[in-house]
């Protein structure tokens, strides 16, 4: 069993990585790893990011970072987030000399399935001792099953367009490859919302996301076109998650679980392609949407941290310190712990 994912973004502070078309690799690396350890949560699997910031790391601090995160556990897979540049276009995902393709193999054909063009998988060798890994940080990260993922070339003008506009589908690739890997329920991400910043307007918005004005208005059912500064606007439909997921704990069996979500055993069996009636503490499942308790709360429409803390009567801080959030993004049906 899995025991978490190391979530990396390449780079940092002084050390800004590929450049090109005006973007910093640096930047969209953390973009693309902390949207994928916030989806990494939201599924229910264990993650754990290396830096959240824009920081400097030295090989020597994130090869520590790298290993102290599960105390140098190999049941952990290392990604590392990278923009490449030189002469290419597409994705490739370079693995260690100690592994097998298979995952590697799986995440790239999930990044083409989100519209990427894709390269290759491959392992390099370092020319003075061909038994080693070329990349540290696939030859010096421990016990990890590491893997180095570039999205794309920053200096190539199709790959530079598609990640600025795409970078994070290419990253719910990675998570989706992963949740099957790791057999975990996979839920798509359903709702995508725009926090409405100074100088915005519905115009600006519509053209931003490339969404008809009227289909703004509908879906954030808006009486007028004056928007406030931090205002979420909505860029979808409506939520199709009927489902949550549930952690096993001790004691469970799904016949109790069966019971307090109020579905049949064998649709449980169903919902989760289980081939038999056993579980395992930590293993996550599908199940029907139901608000079962009140330490947890499920995000609605129109939610915001500041609207949940004031509901919960806690702060905000308190509450992102209870759900190790890293930012104040959050999505309709995401589970908060409120106790
Ligand atoms: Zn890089």
């Amino acid at each position: 069993m899995i025991e978490g994912i190391i979530v990396d973004a390449g780079h940092g502070g002084i050390d800004s990585g590929a450049v090109g078309n005006n973007l910093l690799e640096k930047d969209l690396n953390l973009k693309a790893a902390q949207y994928m350890y916030n989806r990494l949560k939201e599924l229910g699997i264990p993650a754990k990011l290396v830096r959240d910031n824009d920081e400097y790391l030295p090989k020597e601090e994130r090869v520590r970072r790298i290993k102290n995160l599960y105390n140098n556990s190999p049941n952990t897979i290392l990604i590392s987030n990278h923009m490449n540049a030189g002469n290419g276009e597409g994705a490739e995902i370079v693995y260690s000399l100690k592994n097998t393709p298979d995952l590697a193999n799986l995440i790239l054909s999930n990044i083409k399935d989100q519209g990427q063009k894709i390269r290759k998988t491959y392992q390099r060798r370092l020319p003075e001792n061909p038994n080693l890994d070329y990349y540290y940080i696939l030859r010096e990260t421990g016990n990890t099953t590491p893997l180095l993922i570039e999205y794309g070339f920053i200096d190539n003008i199709n790959d530079s367009n598609r990640l600025k506009n795409n970078l994070e589908d290419y990253v719910e690739g990675v998570v989706k490859a992963l949740a099957e890997y790791l057999n975990y329920p996979y839920i798509p991400k359903v709702l995508e919302y725009y926090t409405v910043q100074r100088g915005d307007t519905l115009y600006s918005i519509s053209r931003r996301f490339n969404i008809p004005i009227d289909k703004l208005i509908e879906i954030n059912d808006l009486k007028s076109n004056i928007l406030s500064i931090g205002q979420i606007i909505y860029l979808e439909e409506k939520p199709s998650t009927d489902y949550d997921t549930y952690t096993v704990v001790k004691g469970d069996s799904l016949w109790s679980i069966s019971k307090r979500y109020d579905i049949r055993v064998n649709d449980l069996i169903e919902l989760n392609n289980l081939s038999d009636l056993n579980i395992r503490i930590g293993q996550t499942l599908l199940v029907p949407k139901k608000d079962i308790d009140n330490n947890t709360y499920i995000v609605e429409k129109g939610d915001t941290l500041w609207s949940i803390a004031k509901k919960n009567s806690i702060s905000v801080n308190e509450l992102k310190e209870l759900n190790n959030l890293t930012n104040n993004t959050i999505s309709i049906g995401q589970v908060l712990k409120v106790k």
